[in-house]
């Protein structure tokens, strides 16, 4: 065969490539938003990011349910850099701003996840199933009640499992609120 020469770039400030074409080796390092140097590993620059962040927040916020703080029924509240992880009790909201500096008009609520569900039976019929026979598999499903007593603990346990979630459909309206200092 006839090798066909392929033209090849590099970021002329990285030195990353080979890009196949002269534009994308042009926007390595450069903001395809905005124009100005960026990371490579990034797709646009940290103030471009910062506006999309932004953007996606304000649109979120627009299409929530607002509750004022009052009314808001679930124990936590979700806000990026506080409390567990982002999950802050309702009840330490006016201690993490205690003297108000940085304390946002709102923050997001959040809603109960389904209780976890495990199922013994399947597992062990996964689990043996393909090193043993059908009749093997149901010996051990089914010739006790072992099983089904564990699998009674199981549920049991799984009934503490009871985990919430960030909810940005419901927007919680810390503003108006008596205990924030003037
Ligand atoms: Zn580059
Ligand atoms: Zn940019």
């Amino acid at each position: 065969m006839n090798a066909l020469e392929m033209p090849a770039f590099r970021c002329g400030k990285c030195l990353a490539g080979p890009y196949r074409s002269r534009e994308q080796a042009n926007d390595c390092c450069t903001c395809t938003e905005c124009g100005i140097e960026k990371d490579a590993r990034s797709s646009f620059c940290k103030p471009c990011w910062q506006k999309r962040d932004a953007a996606r927040e304000a649109k979120a916020f627009a299409a929530a349910t607002k509750i004022p703080l009052a009314e808001y029924g679930h124990s936590h509240v979700y806000a990026e850099g506080h409390g567990d992880e982002g999950y802050l009790d309702v009840d330490s909201i006016d201690d993490e701003w205690a003297d108000g500096v940085g304390r946002p008009e709102y923050v997001w609520g959040c809603s109960d996840q389904d209780t976890p569900t495990f199922d013994l039976r399947d597992e062990i019929a996964n689990r043996l199933s393909d090193e043993y026979h059908e009749r093997v598999v149901e010996s051990v499903l089914d010739g006790g009640d072992e099983v089904e007593r564990a699998q009674a603990l199981i549920t049991q346990a799984m009934q503490r499992g009871h985990g919430f979630m960030e909810d940005q459909s419901v927007a919680v309206l810390l503003s108006g609120i008596d205990e924030v200092a003037p």
